[in-house]
């Protein structure tokens, strides 16, 4: 029987998915789209909900870990990647850039973006975990968005529906999709805005484990990203996690929370290695971690 799916032209079959994200890991997912105008998304997962398929929409993968078996459903992978200017917001489609934005802001001499140059992904991928860095987080840049709801309509919600707090916003619990996002920034000297953008990725630069990666893998339990309270990497650096490797996945020697692929690892070393930190630190210090990295398993999100 032909399903919804293969009657959308595009759609591939058996895409590996290792290559798409910075961690390195992904079998094949049995259905793939390259998604290049976000109005098509509503038609996709209709298609999957018809076909009773799981489906997940992947940005640029930076804090997301897909099973080395793959994925049985519809993975989206969201290039649409228009900016422009909407009265004196900045419109973005939910595939751009952080990077292409803060250099299509500086074009139109608009500031306050600055401080994400270097911070991995794109503009839903940052409106979904509220990304932030060095104290600016997408909810004080974040005016507007257009969504694509659990109820499968299209509409537009401000920052009160999407509520978007320390690595997380009303969509991460909903599923809710980003199509645009509306930002508001300031005008600002141009000059001043690339010298800054040229400090920040100076201070990146080494700070980062380089290799295969998600990114930080658990949440810090204080709420916070800039270290006050005891940190997700400083309980499991405590716990003598530095260095310590299950299978193909391994803990950086250099920043106790990032869980690095040695490009051998499974989904079960992963989960493995993230339970005997979450055990350790629970004994420890009574503080249960959360990942802040989303995992796939073949039929969807593993919570
Ligand atoms: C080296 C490194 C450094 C990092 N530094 C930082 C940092 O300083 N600060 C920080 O906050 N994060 C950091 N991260 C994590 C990562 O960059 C952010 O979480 C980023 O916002 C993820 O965006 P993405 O497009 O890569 O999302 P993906 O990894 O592609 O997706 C992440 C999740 O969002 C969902 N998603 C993607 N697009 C959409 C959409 N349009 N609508 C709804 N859901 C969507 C996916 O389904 C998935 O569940 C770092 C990661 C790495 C690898």
């Amino acid at each position: 029987m032909i399903n919804q799916l293969d009657k959308i032209e595009g759609i591939k079959r058996g895409h590996k998915l290792a290559k798409l994200t910075t961690f390195g890991m992904g079998g094949p997912a049995d259905y793939f789209y390259e998604l290049r105008d976000v109005m098509n998304l509503p038609e996709l997962i209709e298609a999957c909900e018809a076909d009773g398929l799981p489906w997940v929409i992947l940005g640029w993968g930076s804090n997301m870990i897909f099973s080395d078996k793959g994925f049985r459903g519809l993975v989206i992978h969201n290039l649409a990647k228009s900016i422009e200017m909407d009265g004196n917001l900045v419109v973005a489609d939910s595939g751009a850039l952080l990077s292409q934005i803060i250099q299509f802001a500086l074009k139109n001499g608009l500031r306050g973006m600055e401080k994400m140059m270097g911070l991995p992904g794109t503009i839903g991928g940052a409106v979904r975990g509220n990304a932030g860095a060095f104290g600016l987080e997408t909810k004080h840049i974040f005016e507007k968005a257009l969504i694509y709801t659990s109820g499968g309509e299209v509409r537009e919600v401000g920052p009160d529906y999407v509520a978007l707090s320390y690595r997380h916003s009303r969509l991460k619990e909903t599923g809710e999709l980003v199509l645009k996002v509306w930002l508001r920034l300031e005008p600002g000297d141009t000059a001043e805005g690339v010298a800054e953008v040229r400090q920040i990725i100076a201070s990146r630069a080494g700070k980062h484990p380089q290799g295969l990666t998600a990114g930080s893998f658990f949440k810090n339990p204080s709420g916070n990203s800039v270290g006050e309270g005891l940190s997700a990497g400083l309980m499991s650096d405590q716990c003598g996690f530095k260095g310590y490797h299950v299978g193909g996945a391994f803990i950086s020697e250099k920043h106790a929370n990032f869980l690095m692929n040695d490009g051998s690892a499974t989904m079960d070393d992963v989960l493995n290695l993230s339970s005997l930190i979450q055990d350790a630190v629970l004994k420890k210090y009574g503080i249960r971690l959360e990942r802040e990295v989303q995992l796939i398993g073949e039929k969807g999100k593993i919570e």
